[in-house]
This record gives structure tokens, C-alpha cells and sequence, in this order.
């Protein structure tokens, strides 16, 4: 929709609440757009010498990925880097980009791209299985050499002078961690979902986002004036004076809730009666378990450790570890952490691993599928969250686990760890508590035969919900699928709940339908648990938890449990929260 300011209103999918209002900074992360331009005879020499020194600064840098998986993961799998160093040294390559900057006259990517075009075009139909896999580590070293050609590089907020709005075509976990986020106002995306890791990240640190605005990226420039509001889900191109006095007034309106809200965030957390609610939170760093504190939080429920992974872009070494882990554990004083292990995969990809590309990521080569398959990996993180456990009160807990054995085999690798730190006289938590996520379908089916194995269980609903929807969490082709109300959704959290009394192991909720006011009655009334949330949602978790009676919320689960449809399911919830909350809305 254009208005006569030129002011353009795009609709996405609100990802992360707040809004937000700044100069465009487009993130390139992908392919970098090619431009062409003359190049004076004079001034090839030094077009040449840029290309000499973007090929040095790509050698260094794939070295060093290089060097980092072969300790870690081994020769082999750091193989496929030398076949890369190769390229950038080969010689008859470098001189035919000299060459073509020499006789086009065009600027040294416009030539580069084309000779490693051809190369590309000539290997990708040769009959040899391993000479057509060339043509793939051509297309990736071509990017990476454009990229420090244009200074476009992941990692490409560092020199922006100010803050400013990130759009992007798509965004990466490890895009979104390698990222300075002082300098983020918001975040606008033309793809994505509501529980995608960027996103998450997004969440915890309070930075407002708009993501699904399909093809939005591709009309902006580095600049323009963008418009974020996360509640609604709406991003405004050029917003007009009046737009941005009207969303001055909104923002006034949410400065009050929100002071409000944190007013109250240090009161003792309970319902309406009196019933004790107890809130964890979703915490990445020791800066994050600091904001989580002040909102009056009582451990952490999940520490997803790969966000470590994917700010360094490598697997750190055991020592590095184990000091992440201290620094989180002893900002948490004697609260608990529960430390997740390792859950790459899905969209969490490290890219220093060089995992080929998978069919279906999020149903692949993830979280304790690769643990179980890389053991030196995985003792490495037991043994660093082990040390990291006399420093506080620390709880372990396996992701992704979908059958007994696998639980098995990490408590075997558990055991390990323990038995090599005591050979080395090492000391650390011999009582720790050891839980898995209950994220899969088969997981809720056989959360009874878990439960004899472990102290407790944490449902992963962002995981939970794509699964038994059978609906990609990051598709936003498919996002109206993604319905956290669905009914299969609730029985199955009253299966696990009901399950963990039974046995009497802890349940927590640690998915995105924690932080949502929403499910709050309903999740409290499925039984004796905790949720863990993003720190920014705690306040009006609490504030909401103020204002129903246990009895009330009994009720209002025996409905929803009745109810066949999302839908009905969604619009009871928010008619629920609408009414306890009528002061803070209207
Ligand atoms: C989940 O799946 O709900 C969860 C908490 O894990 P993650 O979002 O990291 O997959
Ligand atoms: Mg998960």
C-alpha cells in the first residue's frame, strides 16, 4: 500500500515485539551483487593489486578455518580446505583474471566472477563425480573472494558508523551472533518464521523484528528510511510525518506499560491466589542471566550452548568452553543453569565444519544425532560444562533425543567425561542433574521410558510444534501451518506433564510458548513445572500470572482442552489475557 508521501506499508510476520525506526543498512550475506564499471588503463595496476590482496585475505582466513577443523574435527574433514587453498593459488585461474581486467577494461569482480563462471560452467557438466564437486568449491571460494573484494562479509556491522535497521534477505543463526548489536535497531527479513534461531536471538536481546516481508530486501538501498514494528508485524518504507507521530505516540504508550511492568517485575511471582509460579530464563551469556535477574527470573532454564559455537564460528577447545560456561554459571550465583549440549544443525550451521548440505536440515545431522557421531566433540562439551558445575548449581540436559538409546549413549558419554576429569584429579558436580528435551513427537509418545532415565524433562515446543505439524519452523510459505494452539500441541504437553508427576521427574517449558502471555493460564494449569522464557518477557509474564486465580486457569484448560480447532483455541487464550489485562490495553 503507497501513500502521496511515498510512504510504503509491508505486512510480515511479528517476530520480536518493540518498534523501531532508522536508516536501512542492507546485510549481504549471500551472494554479492556483481556490479560492472570501466576501468581507465592507468588505474589497472591497481585493480590487479585489490585482487592480490582480497586472494592473501581469503587465503588467510580459510587457513585459519582450515587449522581450526583439524584440531577439532580431524585431517579428514579439513581436507576439503586445502582443496580450496589450491584454488586460490592455482595459477592458471589468477592469470586469467588478470588477464580479463587487462583486456575488458571492466573492475576486477566483474572479471573474476566471469572467469570463475566459466570454470564453474565447464566443471559442472563433466562426467567425474569428484571434477563436478569443483564446481562447488569454485562457487564458494568465488563468493568469499567478491566479499573481501566489496567488504561485504558476515561479520559486516563492525564498521557501521551508527545503529541502524538490518534488512536482509534471510538471516543465519550464525549471521545473527556474529553481528554487533549495538548497532542493530531492528531487524526487517524477507523470509523466515516466528521460531527461527535468528529470530530467538532477536527475542532475548530485545531487538524488534519483522520477518516474511517477501521481497522487501530487494527494493531498499542502504539508507532509506524503514519503519519496524514488531507487534504487528508490519514494516513501513518512507513513513510519513504523520506515521511517525503516530507510532511517537504508541511508543509512548508502550514506555509506560513497560515501566509499569518492570515496576512490578520484583514482586514475588505467583497467581491471583497465591500459587507459586516459577519463571527461568532463556539465556545465552552472562550479560542476558544479569537483565534475567532483574526481572526477578530464578535460574536458567536453557542455555543453548551453540550460540557460543556460532559466535566464534568454530567448535572452541574444551577450555574456552568450560570459561563460557563459568562466566554464565557464576553470574547466576546460586541459581540453577541448565546447560543444553551442543544443537547444531537445522539452521544452526557452523560453516568452519564444511557439513554438506542436507535435504532436510531440520530433520537431519542435528543436535545429538552429532554429538553421538563426533564423541571428541562432545566429551570436550561434557567435560567443560562438567568444571563448569563446581562453580554453581549446574543441570545438563541432551537435545533433540527421539528414542531411549540415544539418551543411553549420552549418559555413557556423561560417564566418560566424569571418569576422565577424576583420572585428571579434576573436580566437578558428581550429583548433576541430567535432563533431555522432549522436542519430538516419539519423545512425548515414550516420555514415560525417558523419564526412568533422567531428572527431568524440558518441552522444546519451537521443535515440538514443526514436528508434529509436520511444518518447517523457518518456511514462511507455510507459516499460517505453524499453530502452536493446535490441539496436538496442548495434549501433548498434558501427556509430558502428566507423565513427569507421575514419575516424579521436573517438567520445564522452554519453547517460545513459554514467553507468550497468551499460553500462561493454560501452561500453569497442565501442573506442578517451571517456564523458561526470553528475559524481555518475564515482566509481563508475571504481571499477567498477578491477575487469574490457579482456579481460574484449571478452568480455562479443561475448555481449551475440549476445543477442536486452533483457532477457537487462539481467540479463547487472548479473550482470557484481554480481559485480566483490560487496565494495561486500553
Ligand atoms: C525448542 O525447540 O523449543 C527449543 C527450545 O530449542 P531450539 O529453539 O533451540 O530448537
Ligand atoms: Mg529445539
Amino acid at each position: 500500500m503507497t501513500s502521496p508521501s511515498n510512504e510504503t506499508i509491508l505486512y510480515g510476520i511479528p517476530a520480536s515485539p518493540g518498534v523501531s525506526h532508522g536508516q536501512v543498512f542492507r546485510f549481504l550475506h549471500r551472494d554479492v551483487e556483481v556490479l560492472r564499471y570501466d576501468v581507465q588503463e592507468d588505474d589497472q595496476d591497481a585493480e590487479i593489486a585489490r585482487f592480490e590482496e582480497a586472494l592473501l585475505e581469503t587465503k588467510e582466513q580459510i587457513s585459519k578455518i582450515r587449522d581450526d577443523v583439524a584440531r577439532n574435527l580431524g585431517e579428514d574433514e579439513a581436507a576439503i580446505f586445502d582443496a580450496h587453498i589450491l584454488v586460490l593459488e592455482d595459477k592458471a585461474l589468477i592469470d586469467d583474471v588478470v588477464s580479463e581486467v587487462r583486456t575488458s577494461g571492466d573492475n576486477v569482480e566483474q572479471c573474476l566472477h566471469r572467469v570463475t563462471q566459466r570454470y564453474i560452467d565447464y566443471f559442472g557438466q563433466l562426467e567425474d563425480e569428484y571434477l563436478r564437486e569443483r564446481a562447488s568449491d569454485l562457487k564458494d571460494i568465488s563468493r568469499r573472494l567478491l566479499g573481501n573484494l566489496v567488504g561485504a562479509t558476515a561479520a559486516g556491522t563492525a564498521f557501521l558508523e551508527g545503529p541502524r535497521i538490518l534488512v536482509s534477505e534471510d538471516l543465519s543463526p550464525s549471521d545473527t551472533a556474529s553481528l554487533d548489536r549495538s548497532k542493530i535497531l531492528g531487524i526487517a527479513t524477507d523470509t523466515g518464521g516466528r521460531t527461527s534461531h535468528a529470530v530467538i536471538m532477536a527475542r532475548s536481546s530485545g531487538v524488534p523484528a519483522v520477518v516474511g516481508l517477501r521481497g522487501l530486501s530487494g527494493t531498499l538501498n542502504d539508507g532509506d528510511a524503514l519503519l519496524v514494528d514488531g507487534f504487528e508485524g508490519i514494516a513501513i518504507v518512507n513513513p510519513s510525518e504523520s506515521t511517525l507521530f503516530r507510532y511517537g505516540k504508541v511508543g509512548l504508550r508502550r514506555k509506560k506499560i513497560k515501566d509499569l511492568l518492570e515496576e512490578e517485575a520484583s514482586l514475588p511471582p505467583s497467581t491471583k491466589d497465591g500459587s507459586k509460579v516459577v519463571f527461568l530464563a532463556n539465556a545465552d551469556s552472562a550479560e542476558e542471566v544479569r537483565k534475567a535477574r532483574s526481572h526477578g527470573c530464578e535460574g536458567v532454564g536453557l542455555f543453548r550452548t551453540e550460540s557460543i559455537f556460532l559466535r566464534k564460528n568454530k567448535i572452541p577447545s574444551e577450555d574456552d568452553q568450560y570459561e563460557e560456561y563459568r562466566k554464565i554459571v557464576e553470574s547466576a550465583e546460586e541459581l540453577p543453569v541448565t546447560i543444553r549440549t551442543l544443537d547444531l544443525g537445522g539452521d544452526k550451521i557452523l560453516d568452519s565444519i564444511g557439513r554438506e548440505k542436507e535435504e532436510n536440515p531440520f530433520m537431519g545431522f542435528r543436535a545429538i544425532r552429532y554429538c553421538l557421531r563426533n564423541p571428541d566433540v562432545f566429551l570436550d562439551q561434557l567435560r567443560a560444562i562438567l568444571r563448569a558445575s563446581t562453580h554453581g548449581n549446574v543441570k545438563v540436559m541432551f537435545p533433540m533425543v527421539s528414542g531411549v538409546g540415544e539418551l543411553v549413549r549420552a549418559k555413557e558419554c556423561l560417564s566418560t567425561a566424569k571418569r576422565q576429569l577424576r583420572e585428571s584429579e579434576i573436580s566437578f558436580d558428581s550429583e548433576i542433574q541430567v535432563g533431555c528435551m522432549i522436542e519430538t513427537p516419539s519423545a512425548v509418545t515414550i516420555c514415560d521410558m525417558l523419564a526412568t532415565e533422567v531428572d527431568f524433562f524440558s518441552i522444546g515446543t519451537n521443535d515440538l510444534v514443526q514436528y508434529l505439524l509436520a511444518v518447517d519452523r523457518i518456511n514462511n510459505e507455510i507459516a499460517y501451518l505453524y499453530e502452536p494452539h493446535h490441539p496436538a500441541v496442548i495434549r501433548s504437553m498434558k501427556r509430558v506433564f502428566d507423565v513427569a508427576s507421575e514419575k516424579k521427574v521436573g517438567v520445564t517449558v522452554c519453547g517460545e510458548i513459554a514467553g507468550d502471555p497468551h499460553f500462561l493460564p493454560i501452561l500453569l494449569a497442565l501442573g506442578e513445572g517451571s517456564l523458561s522464557a526470553a528475559s524481555p518477557m518475564l515482566p509481563e509474564l508475571k504481571f499477567f500470572a498477578r491477575r487469574f486465580s490457579m482456579t481460574e486457569a484449571v478452568e480455562l484448560l479443561k475448555r481449551v482442552l475440549r476445543m477442536t480447532r486452533p483457532s477457537e483455541i487462539n481467540q479463547t487464550l487472548k479473550d482470557f489475557y484481554e480481559q485480566r489485562v483490560s487496565d494495561l490495553i486500553s
